[in-house]
């Protein structure tokens, strides 16, 4: 077993906590990685606090790890020692099913592996995330940080960035697509980044005036209080695709007001409440389409990287140290981030 040092969460309501636990002992096909930088995902908090149900505590969140290669099993011929890698959500899945044939593993027929909580496909143990100095994760999930990403800028591309390109490509976003963001946090703002460097004009949605300003910044051609009505109505009829980053439940049908004639409105905030819903003639009467997106498979998330590579975008972060994240979390709480926290894993002591 491979000794490791993590912030963990030990029940629901706790601050997370340093917590000496063990990884799996790395195998053949497995890269050992000393963690530099791991971003603060809304899913992390969602996951601990037990929003999405029960999961075994103690449990080191995040998912959204860049580091440095230390070692690498036998069998592994892409890494070397020094590489600068990413560890994103999925560190396994089955592998053979048709999802998975597709480089989809993040749908795969059996259940993905998550990055943390999650059982381990070789020991069954609750898999252990990304807030640690340590990781081990087998060669074919680790992603190519390309040169010249900052690399702690580059650690919530790994959920925060895959999870909103997937969709754009998915709906096929290019020069004269209208896209809509809701929300700016971490994947809201790297939606506006990625959809605007695919050629889109860029419109958001979101509830806090003073993001504004910074919306523009980060590429959005208007913005719009989800709260004016008059400023709503102006947009009606005019969005092809909105991808709605709220985690807390909301009213889907002002936005779903935006679309035209075959837009689609994308869920990829994962409140654990249900939202209120457009009535059925506001599908008919455009054909309409209310859909969801999880993450991006492994193929997807190293074209992302090298997207962003090409682009020169990396997040707009926060970067904080170890014993600053339970004052994160509750910054993240009421939406005052800027736009991801990221860890600075070097700051982390026992
Ligand atoms: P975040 O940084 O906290 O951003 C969420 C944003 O939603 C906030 O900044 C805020 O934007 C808006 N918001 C929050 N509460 C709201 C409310 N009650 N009503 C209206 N707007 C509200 O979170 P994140 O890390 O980007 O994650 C967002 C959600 O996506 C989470 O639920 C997370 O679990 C989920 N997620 C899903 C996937 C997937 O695969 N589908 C992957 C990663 C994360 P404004 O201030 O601009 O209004
Ligand atoms: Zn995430
Ligand atoms: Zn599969």
């Amino acid at each position: 077993m491979l000794p490791a040092l993590g912030l963990a969460a030990f029940d629901a309501t706790s601050p997370l906590a340093p917590w000496r636990f063990t990884r799996r002992a790395p195998g053949p096909r497995d890269v050992q990685i000393r963690i530099l930088f791991c971003g603060i995902c809304h899913s992390d908090l969602h996951t601990v606090r037990g929003h999405w149900g029960p999961v075994a505590y103690p449990l080191v969140p995040g998912h959204e790890i860049v580091g440095r290669v230390v070692a690498t099993g036998a069998d592994v011929t892409r890494w070397r020692e020094g590489d600068l890698v990413g560890v994103g959500c999925i560190v396994d899945s089955c592998r053979t099913c048709p999802s998975c044939a597709e480089g989809l593993e993040q749908y795969c027929e059996e259940g993905m592996t998550d990055t943390y909580a999650s059982p381990d496909r070789d020991t069954g143990l609750p898999t252990q995330g990304g807030y640690a100095d340590v990781i081990v994760v087998d060669d074919r999930f680790v992603l190519r940080i390309p040169p010249g990403l900052d690399p702690a800028g580059a650690a919530p591309l790994l959920c925060a960035g895959i999870t909103t390109y997937s969709p754009l490509r998915h709906w096929a976003v290019g020069p004269g697509s209208r896209v809509g963001v809701v929300g700016i946090g971490g994947l809201g703002h790297m939606a506006v980044k990625l959809a605007a460097a695919m050629g889109a004009h860029v419109v958001v949605l979101t509830t806090s005036p003073d993001k504004v300003a910074d919306a523009r910044r980060l590429g959005a051609h208007d913005v719009v209080l989800s709260t004016d009505r008059d400023a709503m109505t102006a947009q009606k009829n005019s969005l092809d695709l909105i991808l709605d980053t709220v985690s807390a439940s909301h009213d889907l049908r002002p936005a779903f007001a935006l679309l035209r004639r075959d837009g689609a409105l994308c869920l990829l905030g994962a409140s654990p409440e249900p939202h209120r819903a457009p009535s059925t003639s506001s599908f008919i009467m455009k054909r309409k389409t209310l859909a969801g997106s999880l993450l991006g498979g492994i193929p997807e998330t190293q074209e992302m990287l090298d997207f962003c590579a090409a682009h020169q975008i990396v997040a707009d972060i926060e970067l904080i140290p170890a014993s600053a994240v339970n004052d994160a979390y509750e910054r993240l709480v009421k939406s005052d981030v800027k736009y991801r926290f990221v860890i600075d894993i070097g700051t982390l002591q026992g």
